[in-house]
């Protein structure tokens, strides 16, 4: 027993250990640390979080399905099978709740076909690289969400990151960039900034130049278009669209994403989006709980009725506080600046029972640290309310 315990080497210094640390020391010095806060409890768009009750501005529950009985019901009734599906789509995880489910999705986006993935990270990665490849181009533009830069990287095509909505600067590039086939990507709207792709004007381009289009809708699917479709749905412009990627854990209040799109393409994403063929399916309970969230959005279109109501109503207490703001999407980003004085104002409005988490590099350029307010039905008009009490006493204007 002693010789054996005795041959144990101590154990070593892990080399990870003391690369984190470094790192983290200079995240630490530079105000760029972040930390997991776990919520306790959920009521609505009220959260329990280091044991105090906040009302919750960081949250894409846009619709206040996250936590509605409903697809918590389906969820349960599906989950008399069990919890996992077992196995990636193509070896034995496909069951009759994914299909169901993407029938649904692509009626409800009037496409000719859909395919799930495990999220909206993956759903980029695999559109993307399943599209694209060397010899390939995609035109990207320069405040596309983290997945569709990767989802570039992965795809190993020559990427041209065009300045945000810069349709000149598209165009001269479409021009000066030749390729085997072309692609432009874009956020529908743009995560951080809340602002909406020249959607039109990409069209217009991609028709004259033969280039693909793929629009990420994550933060417009439930919020935008008079069905809830997007922010295609919206402009009327779908049909000319080639891949819609939609998000199922945002304004549907489960997990999970789609890509809607042609036939053809549905097969080829099916064989070659590598997010999908080499990942375990989505439990079949979470496509029930989605498919109950999708029925609502058509059903219930005062759930997007109230959405607007409260994001109206967010965008006049800021024009009120002199903060120029539009009534376009869900989110409001309130611009200000270097990290420590965006750490300081979501402590302060924290103290006012708010939480607004304040956002920094590299999920936003150098310089450009922001409290970004994102909007809910979930929200009263008393809770918009206190919020620019709250806005007002801490003396915030943004740079906007
Ligand atoms: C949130 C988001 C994603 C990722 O979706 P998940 O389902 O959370 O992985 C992709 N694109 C955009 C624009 C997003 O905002």
């Amino acid at each position: 027993m002693s010789l054996a315990r005795a041959r144990v080497p101590s154990p070593p210094i892990a080399p990870s250990a003391e690369w984190a640390r470094a790192e983290l020391a200079s995240l630490e010095a530079r105000r760029l640390l972040r930390r997991l806060e776990p919520v306790e409890s959920r009521r609505g768009a009220v959260v329990r979080v280091g044991g105090r009750e906040l009302v919750n501005f960081s949250s894409n529950d846009y619709l206040g399905l996250a936590s509605d009985q409903r697809l918590a019901e389906a969820a349960r009734r599906a989950l008399a099978e069990g919890v996992g599906a077992g196995a990636s789509r193509l070896i034995s995880g496909d069951r009759s709740a994914h299909h169901s489910l993407e029938g649904r999705l692509a009626e409800f986006e009037r496409a000719e076909a859909a395919v799930l993935f495990g999220n909206g990270y993956a759903a980029n990665l695999g559109v993307l690289s399943a599209l694209c490849g060397e010899g390939d181009v995609i035109f990207s533009d320069e405040l596309n969400h983290a997945s569709i830069v990767d989802g570039c990287r992965l795809s190993r095509a020559r990427t041209v990151v065009y300045p945000h909505c810069d349709l000149e600067a598209l165009e001269r590039s479409l021009r000066a960039v030749p390729g085997r086939r072309r692609l432009v990507v874009t956020d529908a709207v743009f995560s951080m900034d809340g602002d909406l792709a020249p959607l039109e004007g990409l069209v217009k381009l991609c028709r004259e130049h033969g280039a693909a289009l793929v629009v990420d809708e994550a933060h417009a699917t439930g919020v935008l278009g008079p069905r809830g479709e997007g922010l295609c749905e919206e402009l009327g412009l779908s049909a000319f669209v080639d891949v819609r990627v939609g998000t199922l854990g945002k304004a549907l209040g489960a997990y999970g994403a789609y890509a809607a799109s042609s036939a053809p393409v549905q097969k080829l994403l099916v064989n070659r989006a590598r997010s999908l063929v080499f990942s375990t399916a989505l439990p079949p309970a979470l496509c029930a709980a989605a498919q109950r969230a999708v029925e609502l959005v058509e059903a219930e279109p005062q759930l997007r009725a109230r959405l607007w109501r409260n994001i109206r109503a967010f965008a006049a207490a800021l024009n009120r506080l002199g903060i120029p703001a539009r009534p376009r999407s869900a989110i409001f980003p309130v611009v200000l600046g270097e990290p420590e004085r965006a750490l300081e104002a979501g402590q302060r409005l924290a103290e006012a029972g708010l939480w607004v988490k304040p956002i920094r590099p590299p999920t936003v350029p150098e310089g450009t640290s922001r409290l970004r307010f994102a909007i809910s039905a979930a929200h009263s008009l008393e809770h918009i309310e206190r919020v620019a009490a709250a806005l007002e006493k801490a003396g915030l204007r943004g740079e906007r």
